[in-house]
């Protein structure tokens, strides 16, 4: 019912301002409940009306009302991407499993963006998030499948892209992936199981070579520029998690060349 959806982005949207503000505070170790938000430039406290998720950002123009920095385009894509995301996985029955599912899916969803936005900005993926991914996905699959498929998943998804790792840096004396990425992978291996994490590398890698390649060809970054890698394998989640159908047929695509 149409109700409940705007009420379910409404809901998406507040989170995804309160991830705008771990976005902000956990690179910098600086505590959530660490009191009211400031603008980073002048200080200024942000009254409430300055802080309603999408439309604030409109009303000020991205600006700060004080000192007119800019606030970053990413605060108001997130709270956009979590409101669509949150109207489009509203439960459609009052059950506990179809709340459970809507928490799982939320949540999931929101630690992606945090992931892109941390990694794109500070080129790390916090340990905490990986962590609460890990708790999430472990609780989702602990009842569900055998014991094998999500402790093989989540060790092939550390070992194996440590293992490459270690090669690249016997050959070339350079650490490729950050650990940030291993420990991500060794989260999503917990519930994608062993075939999905194999399939998450593989895509996530390819992924990340064509756009690193064209960024390259366009002079936009060189050889050198370390590329944040957990954006890819983000995507690329996202698609196995929510879409599984489009990874479907790009497996049927992959097959038909070979
Ligand atoms: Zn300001």
């Amino acid at each position: 019912m149409i109700v409940w959806q705007i009420f379910s982005a409404v809901f998406g949207s507040m989170i995804g301002s309160f991830l705008n503000a771990l976005s902000y505070r956990i690179p910098v170790r600086k505590s959530i409940a660490d009191g009211r938000s400031k603008c980073p430039q002048c200080d200024k406290l942000i009254h409430w009306y300055e802080n309603i998720p999408i439309f604030s950002y409109i009303f000020l123009r991205g600006k700060c009302s004080e000192c007119k920095s800019r606030i970053p385009w990413s605060y108001f894509l997130v709270e956009v991407a979590m409101a669509i995301f949150a109207f489009f996985h509203t439960p459609s029955e009052l059950s506990r499993e179809a709340a459970l599912s809507y928490f799982f899916d939320i949540s999931v969803f929101a630690s992606f963006l945090l992931i892109i936005v941390i990694d794109l900005k500070h080129k790390i993926i916090p340990n905490k998030v990986n962590i609460f991914l890990a708790i999430l996905f472990f609780g989702s699959v602990v009842l569900n499948k055998s014991y094998l498929y999500w402790l093989l998943g989540g060790a092939i998804g550390i070992l194996f892209p440590l293992g490459v790792t270690y090669l690249f840096y016997l050959l070339k004396g350079q650490i490729g992936l950050g650990g940030g990425d291993i420990k991500l992978w060794g989260a999503l291996g917990l519930f994608l199981g062993t075939e999905g994490i194999i399939q998450n590398i593989s895509y996530s890698c390819l992924l990340g070579s064509l756009v690193a390649g064209g960024l390259m060809i366009f002079k936009v970054v060189d050889r050198k520029t370390p590329i944040p890698f957990g954006p890819f394998i983000v995507v690329i989640s996202f698609f196995q998690i929510f879409f599984p159908e489009v990874i479907g047929e790009f497996n049927k695509m992959i097959f038909s060349f070979s």
